[in-house]
């Protein structure tokens, strides 16, 4: 089961809590039963899944047993409710230690300007180690950090070609050789012209092998003893399964790597396997690889990593990129920050970020738009930094926009943007321009007060079911859409616009954003 599917799954688990009347220990079981087999079908480590399981039981039952004791002193429907909130909050909290190794991970890494740290990527062949080099070296350059790439993979042929080519796509300076076949003698000679020359980051891409053995352990081990590392990462590819685990333990043992980059969590991989890896060796995931291009790489942190995968949504990492788009172009920011602090958020903003993000993941498409950030959803007109992953990574990053989109493959999602993008093109001016609240307002219609009197008499409607807005109701026609598309499209305008509201000022989200400079 690929990571998306494992999140419908988990969410539908855990949602159905809410459909039970009676939340006792046969209902946790019913919930935990279904939590753990979308688990062991992503390839979760079966340890794990009961560990969760018991761990999870261990927590609810006696609260659930309090509670089934204080029943009949208050509502039961309230009491019900707590219950349901107790065990979704205990799944959800084993969920994210499931990928959090907590104290016993080794110190965070997090290089600085004026201070050369050495890095050291190591994984057996194919695993993604040249490709995450580059995307690495590109992350540090983007946060204004000198960064070299040192390819000490003599193993493969081809291997210092690729780094190459990569490099130079993004304009990282490297070091290799066609000639010398020692890679410690490589990575030794690479790393010292670095120092030498002040660069803040070195990476070092060691070779891998098609299997783990000695030889690829030994030559790991002398090139950690000549160029001394700052942190050892470990390269898994996410579709490893079940092998992750002997894996990452045989290369813990040999290179005792502090950190993990699982890669290729965008294809059709299970990534269970991988995360595995995390209690395994004890050692946090810091990266994950989503896609090809030098721009695929997302940090890595296990509660937004579980909120995002449940369709929670991911506001860290919507900051992050803000962040990275702020140090790009700081008068944006200011601008950005002066909209946010008046809580402005319009229709017409909408439609801009909306297409901003379509313009993203797909040039050239149905808006003109071409290349920003994610965050401009929020922020403003920026143009400074491209995102160029799938359009579902990006909404999922966005708390409510999975569901706007309504899940499913990238066609389906671009085709609902479609349809979003044919609303929008069907208001007027003065409607893109306001705060979406003429589309709340009753508008009368031609005949006035009269007609609402008689649409009150409406035998037609002896319900009195709700007309919808007049303008609504234009617009879903003009657009070809339904009324109700329209009315989901605005109701998201209103949360996005709190949303603002609530990011904006000194003490909103932008605001320590721009604090912490
Ligand atoms: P190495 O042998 O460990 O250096 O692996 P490479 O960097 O050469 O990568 C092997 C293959 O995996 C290449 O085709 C990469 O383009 C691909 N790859 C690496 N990372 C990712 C990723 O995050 N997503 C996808 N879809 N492909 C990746």
């Amino acid at each position: 089961m690929v990571l998306q599917d494992l999140g419908k799954r988990l969410n539908t688990a855990i949602n159905s809590l809410t459909q039970q009347s009676a939340i006792d220990e046969q209902a946790l079981d019913a919930v935990l039963k279904s939590v753990c087999a979308a688990l062991l079908e992503s390839d979760v480590n079966v340890l794990l899944v009961k560990r969760l399981r018991d761990k999870v039981k261990g927590k609810v039952l006696p609260q659930l047993e309090e509670i089934q004791a204080k029943q009949g002193q208050d509502a039961d429907a309230m009491q019900g409710n707590k219950a349901k909130q107790i065990i979704q909050k205990a799944i959800y909290d084993e969920l994210v230690a499931l990928v959090d190794p907590g104290d016993a991970a080794p110190p965070a890494f997090n290089p600085v300007k004026g201070k050369t740290q050495v890095i050291m990527m190591v994984g057996l062949q194919g695993a993604g180690k040249t490709t995450t080099c580059t995307k690495l070296a590109t992350h540090y350059q983007r946060r204004g950090l000198k960064v070299a790439l040192v390819c000490a993979d003599t193993f493969r042929a081809g291997a210092f070609d690729q780094l190459k080519q990569n490099a130079t796509k993004a304009k990282v300076p490297f070091f290799g050789s066609y000639t010398e076949t020692d890679p410690v003698s490589i990575s030794l000679q690479g790393v010292t012209k670095f120092r030498s020359e002040r660069f803040d980051v070195i990476i070092v891409d060691t070779s891998g092998r098609h299997r783990q053995e000695s030889e690829l352990f030994d030559e790991m081990r002398q090139i950690q003893d000549a160029v001394e590392p700052n942190m050892v990462v470990l390269v898994l590819d996410g579709a490893i399964g079940q092998a992750a685990e002997a894996q990452s333990r045989a290369f813990k043992e040999a290179s005792n790597f502090g950190a993990i980059i699982v890669t290729k969590l965008d294809g059709h991989a299970k990534g269970g396997g991988a995360i595995s890896a995390v209690a395994a060796t004890n050692t946090p995931i810091i990266f994950i690889g989503t896609g090809e291009h030098l721009h695929d790489l997302e940090k890595f942190s296990p509660q937004p990593f579980i909120s995002k995968m449940l369709g929670m949504g991911d506001m860290q990492g919507l900051v992050e990129r803000a962040q990275e788009m702020a140090l790009a172009n700081p008068e944006r920011q200011e601008k950005m920050m002066k909209k946010l602090e008046k809580g402005e958020f319009t229709v017409r903003d909408l439609k801009d970020q909306l297409a901003t993000v379509m313009g993203m993941c797909v040039a050239g498409s149905f808006l003109r738009s071409s290349r920003s950030t994610a965050f401009e959803l929020l922020t403003g007109k920026c143009r400074a930094y491209a995102y160029r992953g799938p359009l579902s990574n990006l909404a999922s990053m966005i708390p409510g926009m999975s569901e706007m989109m309504g899940g499913g493959g990238e066609e389906d999602v671009s085709r609902r943007m479609k349809r979003v993008a044919f609303i929008f093109d069907s208001m007027t001016t003065e409607e893109l321009d306001s705060d979406g609240s003429l589309f709340r307002d009753s508008v009368p219609s031609a005949k006035g007060k009269e007609k609402e009197k008689d649409e009150e008499k409406d035998p037609s409607n002896p319900m009195g079911l709700r007309e919808p807005n007049k303008r609504v109701l234009r617009v879903a026609r003009g657009s070809g859409t339904s009324v109700q598309e329209v009315e989901e499209l605005l109701a998201q305008h209103q949360m996005f616009a709190k949303m603002a509201k609530r990011m904006g000022g000194k003490n909103g989200l932008m605001g320590k954003l721009a604090a912490r400079g």
